[in-house]
């Protein structure tokens, strides 16, 4: 999608959006009522962007819950194919970490990512990968990229996670997607090189999960914009960086291409912590003191406003950090392996055991589920859908999945040596557990892709009743009254129609394509389960009516099943459409897995008899299993404290 036109006011920019009406008849305050409307709008102009087709109500996860039929074709990611010149970009980009690791060079004395290093990757076509031919890039899809960032961050997860803040929530995406042409012809070609590279300024001293704090301004004087705030945790913050700045112009959130200065001045100043994760790359606080942008370096949206180019990015930033997470653990689970075989207790390697040998199978099952996400979400991305609740999803599991990973699966493998200098667990403990706040918490995350679910059905079927009460001035309805009765007679029929002939019907399965055995059944069980929940969130927003934005637990809750159920079935779709044994395997148990959690049932004996001899094969240095999860060649001796002295 690429939208360069200037704006034009809408009249939904003026309309009080259902959201805030609700709030308030729920009894939230003006100020709390007002904030969530501002969001509901920004997600509102944001859905205008897209065609209809492309939109929220249209995708594949609402489909799955809100149709009485999983729409199946739409669970069917294709491998991505880059072209040779790509190819050779990804290829040229892996050997110069590749080299820089084996020469020492990654680091300057600050053990951050040196600037050579950059360059080289610039030089290399890496910064270029998401930017238009015609920009001086290599116009490489997002699907293909994102399956590049797993391969880098299997060599450095740092660099990996540069290419999505530079390509995706940065200053690429933004001018990309929202930039004129004057704006792409001046950016891009200096994004592209990496002459310019790029960080996303949102957050903020007061503002981070909820965004209508922001306090950052730009006021017009003249030709220019001056800047004048504070801005917090951002990544990859120098001097002489390109930010994408959202800030707030005439009270609206907007973005703004902003060019740090060389150096600090009186008007911009770096604010320096220490911070645990993210530790390779600057992570800074800004400080705007009167900083002078040009004016024409504002991005104008068609619709919305500096929140609809945040959001865009941040889609792609979600998938990329669940490719990410999927490198990381195969790099977790390479150096799982040298050590099961070297550590001995009790007379025997570790490897040789069922637990060490449950958590290598589950690290697999894990790292085929996020690969599935992340092919199956940037996809649709590339096709075009808008994807948010697709990519929430892929967020919340490649977080979560590298935190359980990193603790449950790596750490208590290695034991004590986890917590040596030089041993990647102790060294990246932060790293891994930092996804799951950065690109927005995982719950709050959760409670939003909740809000994406409800949002059409609240407005078809409760918004009318909601309305025709609230003009009666009825507040509490009951339906013994006879006066209230009258009123939901007259409106409630479209629901009550729906509701009754989702509780006769009930939803039907889709054909499914030819498929394993215990992946079909994975999949048929998400096919049958997901059309149920339309009736338990239903049920949800009946009970809870206005009270439901209160009920987070409950929506965190219902969220969190829908999303399980949705990444059981990508993963059973991408396993089988993949013919490697392993990954079946792996797709298979990580599907056994998340059933196991939402159904409570415990673990069979085969559970455990497969895991453990997925991690077996996997502990003994089989070939096959190795080829197939991408591992590469293991490291011998990346054994801290060996036995002998
Ligand atoms: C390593 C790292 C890198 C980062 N990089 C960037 C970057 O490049 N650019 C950028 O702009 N930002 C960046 N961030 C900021 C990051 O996006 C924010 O930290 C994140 O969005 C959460 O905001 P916060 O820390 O202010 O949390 P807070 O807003 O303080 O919230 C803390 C917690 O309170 C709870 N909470 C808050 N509100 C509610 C509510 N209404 N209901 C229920 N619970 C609630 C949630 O659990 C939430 O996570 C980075 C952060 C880290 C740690």
């Amino acid at each position: 999608m690429s939208v360069s036109n200037p704006p034009t006011p809408s009249a939904e920019d003026q309309e009080v959006s259902f959201a805030e009406t609700a709030l308030k008849l729920g009894g939230k305050s003006e100020d709390e009522a007002r904030r969530t409307g501002a969001i509901d709008k920004a997600d509102d102009q944001v859905e205008s962007l897209f065609a209809p087709q492309y939109q929220t109500v249209n995708s594949p996860a609402h489909r799955a819950i809100w149709q009485r039929q999983v729409p199946i074709e739409e669970f069917l990611s294709t491998p991505p194919k880059p072209s040779a010149e790509v190819e050779q970009i990804m290829k040229a980009s892996l050997d110069v970490v590749r080299r820089h690791i084996q020469a020492g060079t990654i680091e300057n004395e600050e053990g951050r990512v040196r600037e050579e290093v950059l360059a080289e990757l610039g030089e290399a076509g890496y910064w270029g990968l998401l930017v238009d031919k015609e920009y001086g890039g290599s116009g490489a899809k997002f699907s293909s990229v994102a399956d590049f960032i797993a391969q880098m961050a299997m060599l450095d997860g740092t660099i990996a996670g540069l290419a999505s803040i530079h390509g995706c929530i940065g200053a690429v995406d933004p001018v990309k997607t929202f930039g004129n042409e004057d704006q792409k012809s001046k950016y891009l070609p200096l994004l592209a090189s990496g002459k310019r590279l790029s960080a996303f300024a949102l957050t903020e001293p007061g503002a981070g999960s909820d965004l209508t704090a922001l306090k950052t301004t730009a006021t017009l004087d003249g030709d220019h914009y001056v800047v004048t705030g504070e801005k917090l945790f951002i990544s990859n913050i120098l001097p002489g960086r390109t930010i994408g700045l959202v800030c707030l112009i005439d009270s609206k959130p907007s973005v703004l291409i902003v060019d740090l200065p060389e150096e600090e001045n009186e008007q911009f100043q770096l604010k320096k912590y220490n911070i645990y994760a993210l530790r390779h790359l600057y992570n800074r606080g800004i400080i705007f003191n009167g900083l002078r942008v040009p004016k024409e370096n504002l991005l104008e949206p068609i619709k919305g406003d500096g929140l609809t180019i945040a959001y865009h990015g941040l889609n792609l930033g979600r998938v990329s950090l669940c490719a990410n997470a999927s490198g990381t653990m195969r790099l977790m689970l390479k150096g799982m392996i040298p050590w099961s075989e070297y550590r001995v207790t009790y007379s025997e390697p570790i490897g040789n055991r069922e637990l060490v040998q449950r958590r290598m199978g589950e690290m697999a099952g894990l790292i085929v589920a996020c690969d599935a996400l992340t092919a199956w979400c940037a996809d649709l991305l590339d096709r075009g859908y808008r994807g948010e609740m697709e990519c929430i999803i892929a967020k919340i599991f490649g977080s979560e999945a590298l935190k359980t990973a990193s603790i449950e699966l790596f750490m208590k493998t290695h034991g004590g040596r986890s917590f040596l200098e030089g041993h990647p667990f102790g060294d990246n403990v932060h790293d891994y557990l930092a996804p799951c706040i950065y690109e927005g918490e995982g719950e709050m995350l959760g409670m939003a892709f909740f809000k994406s679910l409800v949002k059409d059905h609240g407005k078809r079927y409760f918004e009318p009743v909601g309305k025709a009460l609230a003009a009666a001035g009825i507040k509490r309805p009951n339906p013994l009254n006879p006066k209230h009765a009258l009123i939901l007679a007259g409106v409630a029929g479209p629901y009550v129609r729906w509701r009754s002939g989702r509780q006769l019907l009930g939803g039907s399965l889709p054909t499914l394509p030819d498929m394993p055995k215990p992946l079909r059944a994975h999949a048929e069980y998400a096919c049958r389960e997901l059309p149920k929940m339309a009736l338990e969130i239903d049920s949800a927003m009946q009970k809870f009516q206005l009270k439901l934005a209160d009920r987070q637990c409950r929506m965190a809750e219902l969220s969190g099943r829908c999303q399980d159920l949705i990444t059981i079935l990508t993963t059973a779709m991408y396993a089988a459409r993949n013919q490697d044994e392993v990954i079946r395997a792996a797709g298979d148990l990580a599907c056994q897995k998340l059933r196991q959690k939402l159904t409570g049932k415990r673990p069979s004996n085969r559970y455990f008899k497969n895991i453990t001899a997925l991690g077996r094969s996997i502990a003994a240095g089989d070939a096959d299993a190795e080829t197939s999860l991408g591992l590469g060649s293991i490291d011998p001796h990346a054994i801290l404290q060996k036995y002998e002295s």
